[in-house]
């Protein structure tokens, strides 16, 4: 009997051939892969519908009956294959559009099959396309399957994700079945340890991993699936938690940082004489947080969050002079070329004569004028650095550059976090990253679960709360009319069109026309319209948006490359044509454009007539509030956390089960006792954590991939 590491090609029913596309296929190499190669549904053996039941469009439903009758209709484009599925109170249709030859071939006419699928409804007749088929065995058959194996009779089948090629091999939903029986019946439970100290098994009432990954594949009923399923996305989420809280722990203790005992001249000057407002509570408490880890002698790495407008460049820059005040130089890195410069011009000015030498560098700046921004920085004649990407190039060196300001983080990846450590050869300087893309609580705690979180959850005091509202073609008059009046008043006016690769062509068309349109509504001399998009060479971009910063134009068309940063405090309504096509966040960063001066601002959201049901609640959402945070869980609910903005790339959020946007109880729950052991017990050496500690490191493959994010 192969054990759990065994290649799977030795367990009893599989064989080189089967071997190759369930590693191709599945990239399930050994047995334990198999393992956890989870159901992704259950057919519950209890609840079949019965055909004459139906009488709902979108209804999904399992039927059980005789495949009666299969054939080939339509021509070219339009050919499909067409069944009848006959159960004791009717008939129902099934059609399958693709693979239909293979499909053919391996379903047969007269015997007896499991069918779920969702009910179309065409031409007044119910359907179900490309329906999951299984075939049920004949009685004599004995499939284990269909038993637990003590002789109880299954209610629950376990349901894989299987793909053509394995169907091909006999690997369908009830092979794949078939070879999770017999692993299961072939280890013992000694072979899956617990990997749990029993008083936290005892304190949340958790079944054993062996238990659970029984009932996992094969659950009794619908109880025991569910206490299987909880143990296992607990166990997958605390140990998440252990590992990147272990990540921060040992960062603590082993990377030492510089430490800045003092607050001096520069800051205590800035804030005295300079700052022109008052800080707000949040920000000053935030401040507060920064300052306690810069005089701590481990290195910084702290995440601050806030809402658009809530206040971050006063914060970074008061950061920055705190690392001026001990001898150390800082850098505030942007994603953008136009943010960057926005930063440059904003903190030149909130320097003003404070003795602060503030440097430019991005891919733009070249040749000697580089040279010399290079050689200032290397002689620590340069005190604050603001750029772009740039500033992490290798030759970028620094004489002591005691901290790194990240604005915007979702557009910057882990390593280029990584890559400014190196900036310092005398040691690692502190991180600060600052982003305005609020992140659920449970993405916050994955993506930046080794970072420590400070939240600016105020605003500056003043800000009237923009006033969003939706709008279709019928109001186009009245949204131009309205567009006037703000105009007349002196203030600027953003339209912005969706933009995306898939059908970048048509988008740039409808933005064009959009920009003809307005231009005859709103004609020269008395009306000047600025424009930008991807397509449009840096310079230019550059040139027009500068334009509309120094109120030159009144309207500013553009894609969505004005999302994020950008502050023109005279502008104070945002139009946003195909609302409907855009994300939650995006909408929500494209409104922070707006109110951020004194004026009441106003956001117009511009949909077609019909709208999908997610379509509706995301504009009913953008309607409703301005509070980032409640847009964030929003969107995580709508869409998964894998669309939410800047989580694309990252392969922290791919779980086994866990749902980040259904299991945040669990989460908040694993990471609080994973915080609390790790206070206790840092390194996991007392006996009752045994278990932890060799189930991370008998883990070693994560381990990898999670030492390389840190
Ligand atoms: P964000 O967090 O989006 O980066 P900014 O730092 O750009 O926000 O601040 C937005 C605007 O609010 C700026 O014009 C800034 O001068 C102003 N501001 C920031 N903090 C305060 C405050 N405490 N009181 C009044 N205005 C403030
Ligand atoms: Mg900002």
């Amino acid at each position: 009997m192969p054990t759990l590491d065994s290649n799977i090609e030795y367990l009893k029913g599989v064989g080189p051939q089967r071997a190759e596309v369930l590693k191709k296929e599945l990239g399930i190499f050994i047995c334990r892969d198999l393992l956890f190669h989870f159901p992704f549904r259950y057919i519950d053996r209890t609840k079949f519908h019965k055909i004459r039941d139906v009488h709902n469009e979108g209804e999904q439903v399992q039927f059980r009956g005789i495949l009666r009758r299969l054939e080939m209709v339509g021509e070219g484009r339009g050919r499909r294959l067409v069944g009848s599925l006959r159960d004791e109170t009717g008939m129902m249709e099934l059609v399958w559009f693709q693979a239909i030859h293979w499909l053919e071939k391996s379903l047969t006419v007269g015997k007896e099959y499991i069918v779920f699928g969702r009910i179309n409804e065409f031409n007044g007749r119910f359907n179900i396309t490309h329906p999951e088929m299984e075939e049920v065995p004949p009685p004599s058959d004995g499939e284990s399957a269909s038993n637990t194996g003590n002789g109880v009779s299954r209610t629950f089948d376990p349901v894989y994700p299987s793909t053509d090629k394995l169907t091909q091999k006999g690997l369908d939903a009830r092979g794949l079945r078939k070879l999770i029986r017999t692993l299961l019946d072939g280890i013992s439970a000694a072979e899956l340890p617990e990997t749990l100290p029993d008083y936290l098994r005892e304190q949340f009432k958790l079944a054993s991993r062996w238990e659970a990954l029984n009932s996992i594949h094969f659950p009794a009923n619908q109880q025991e699936l569910d206490a299987a399923t909880r143990r296992l996305k607990f166990e997958e989420l605390f140990f998440l938690q252990l590992r990147l809280l272990q990540i921060r722990t040992r960062r603590k203790d082993t990377v030492r940082g510089f430490v800045f005992p003092n607050i001096g001249d520069y800051f205590n000057t800035f804030y005295t004489e300079k700052l022109p407002f008052e800080l707000t509570g949040a920000q000053k408490r935030v401040l507060k947080e920064i300052r306690a880890d810069l005089a701590k002698g481990s290195q910084m790495n702290r995440l601050v969050q806030g809402d658009v407008g809530s206040g971050k460049t006063a914060v970074a820059l008061m950061t920055m002079l705190m690392a001026l005040d001990n001898g150390f130089q800082a850098t505030l890195m942007a994603p953008t070329e136009i943010l960057a410069q926005q930063h440059f011009s904003n903190i030149t000015e909130l320097v003003g004569d404070l003795g602060v030498n503030v440097g430019f560098l991005s891919g733009a700046v070249k040749g000697k004028k580089r040279q010399a921004i290079l050689d200032l920085l290397a002689a620590g004649e340069i005190h604050i650095v603001i750029g772009t990407h740039a500033l992490i190039e290798d030759w970028v060196q620094f004489k002591n550059l005691g901290i790194s300001i990240i604005d915007e983080q979702h557009r910057f990846g882990v390593e280029q976090r990584a890559a400014l450590w190196k900036k310092n050869p005398a040691g690692a300087p502190h991180v600060l990253v600052m982003t305005a893309t609020p992140i659920p609580r449970t993405l916050a705690m994955t993506l930046y679960g080794d970072l420590d979180v400070s939240v600016i959850d105020e605003m500056p005091p003043g800000r009237k709360p923009i006033t969003t509202t939706h709008r279709n073609e019928h109001h186009r008059l009245r949204v131009q009319g309205f567009m006037r009046e703000e105009i007349a008043k002196g203030r600027q006016v953003y339209v912005v069109y969706p933009m995306i690769e898939e059908t970048e062509t048509m988008d740039l068309q409808n933005l064009m026309s959009g920009f003809e349109a307005l231009s005859r509504d709103f004609p020269p001399p008395q009306y000047q319209i600025s424009i930008v998009h991807g397509k449009m060479k840096p310079a230019d971009k550059d040139f027009e948006m500068q334009r509309f910063v120094k109120g030159e134009t009144q309207i500013m068309v553009a894609t969505t490359v004005i999302e994020v940063g950008v502050n023109v405090p005279n502008a104070s309504v945002m139009v946003i044509e195909n609302a409907e096509r855009f994300g939650l966040s995006q909408l929500h960063q494209l409104r922070g454009r707006v109110g951020r001066g004194a004026e009441q601002s106003f956001c117009i959201l511009m949909t077609g007539f019909k709208l999908s049901a997610e379509g509706r609640e995301r504009i009913q959402t953008m309607v409703r509030t301005n509070d980032g945070f409640e847009i964030a869980e929003t969107d995580l609910r709508l869409r998964g956390p894998g669309n939410i903005e800047g989580t694309q790339q990252s392969g922290m959020l791919r779980f086994l089960l866990a749902d980040l946007a259904r299991d945040g109880q669990i989460l908040t729950a694993a990471r609080e006792v994973a915080t609390h052991i790790l206070e206790n017990d840092p390194s996991l050496a007392a006996p009752e954590h045994a278990r932890l500690r060799r189930h991370l490191a008998s883990e070693g493959k994560e381990a990898r991939v999670w030492s390389r994010i840190s």
